[in-house]
């Protein structure tokens, strides 16, 4: 099959981020062992989902991972001109979602597998697929874990085919979502100064957040990033029934991301503790008085390879494209840094086209991709 058959066989399957990725998982591990590489499922708990993971090549140190995600995003309520799980080619681009973000990737890989089991490898080359990325990186920590206790030997190098336009990226900020739930007292407004407003409550930890940013961004700089400073932010908040009545519950939703100086923890480390130095205050007025922090996943970790790094100058060399940038959205690529990988993302597509209404990559990013994959088995055979 070539790289077109092969992205149409997987725009087809329509997992979503938190679905069941059983059926795709199957079908790509039926695929690579049609070429007689043995694969590894690593399935979750329910066993409804799995990431893969495979060696082509020696029991040798110094391999490169190639990782890609099988998730896509949501259509729903995206005005698409076509069904979004069938390729459709049109003037050389090919619409579906997922085509960019990352089943064209994933389709490459596959794609390389003739040239790759028929190569004489001197260093070995992985393939890493993960289910759950779109709802927050979730299955990749595992996927990792497993990568490093099935294979003693170390790969060095990782490279996360999301969309870049096969452009070298070596860095992203570390990001989490936050929930903060703030419980008050009820009753008349005419009353509040016995009641405690879970709004007004609220927006003194919200202050606390904006103020945290202000911090930041002049103690640390990152100049490799737009704005080169961590942020904070409150992108949802809702509460309060009426405009005579003390709201006894509020709830908001906040993110944070970081540049690597900085690190997730340390920030809800801070906040954390304002949070319980306003409970044992409030506490004296309302014992009910309550501040709940749910983190909606786990943190990603940011991407911080050095320019120096020699994942650099292989990827520069076998994408051709002789440049580096950041980028702000998260992937995987920073599960992978974490592990101890040097990772770089590169991958065909542009991130301009995913998580959008007619989604498309190229049939010349495709090809492009599969040269630059060919190019990797020969710096890989030598
Ligand atoms: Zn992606």
């Amino acid at each position: 099959m070539n790289v077109e058959d092969i992205l149409a066989k997987l725009v087809h399957f329509p997992v979503l981020g938190g679905d069941s990725n059983l059926s795709i998982i199957h079908w790509i591990k039926e695929y690579i062992e049609s070429f007689g590489v043995a694969t590894t499922l690593v399935p979750n708990k329910e066993e409804t989902k799995a990431s893969l993971h495979c060696r082509i090549g020696p029991a040798v140190d110094g391999g490169v991972i190639l990782s890609g995600h099988t998730d896509v995003v949501p259509v729903k309520g995206q005005a698409w001109d076509t069904d979004p799980f069938t390729l459709v080619k049109k003037d050389g681009k090919l619409f579906a979602r997922g085509s960019a973000d990352m089943k064209g990737y994933i389709a490459c890989c596959l794609a390389t597998l003739p040239t790759l089991t028929k190569a004489d490898l001197k260093k070995p080359i992985y393939f890493a697929f993960s289910y759950d990325e779109e709802i927050g990186c979730l299955a990749a920590p595992e996927l990792i874990e497993h990568i490093k206790k099935t294979y003693p030997e170390d790969a060095t190098y990782a490279i996360i085919g999301e969309p870049s336009s096969l452009e070298p990226v070596i860095g992203k900020k570390g990001v989490c979502y936050v929930q903060t739930e703030v419980n008050g007292s009820a009753g008349h407004s005419s009353g509040i100064h016995k009641e405690i407003s879970a709004i007004h409550e609220s927006t003194r930890l919200i202050m606390w957040l904006e103020n945290k940013m202000k911090l930041l961004a002049q103690e640390k700089q990152d100049h490799r990033f737009e704005p080169p400073h961590s942020t904070l932010h409150v992108g949802q908040i809702s509460g309060g029934v009426a405009t005579n009545i003390v709201s006894d519950y509020t709830r908001f939703e906040w993110d944070v991301r970081v540049i690597p100086k900085d690190t997730i923890q340390t920030i809800f480390d801070d906040f954390f503790a304002f949070c319980k130095e306003r409970e044992e205050e409030v506490r004296k007025l309302f014992p009910g008085f309550k501040i709940i922090n749910t983190l909606l996943h786990p943190p990603v970790p940011a991407l911080d390879t050095k320019e120096t790094d020699p994942i650099v100058a292989l990827t520069k060399k076998i994408s051709g494209n002789n440049t580096w940038r950041t980028v702000a959205y998260a992937a995987e690529a920073g599960q992978f840094h974490e592990a101890g990988y040097q990772s770089i993302i590169c991958g065909p597509g542009s991130i301009e086209q995913a998580h959008r209404a007619n989604e498309f990559t190229t049939q010349e990013q495709l090809d492009k991709c599969v040269v630059m994959l060919q190019k990797l088995v020969v710096e890989f055979s030598i």
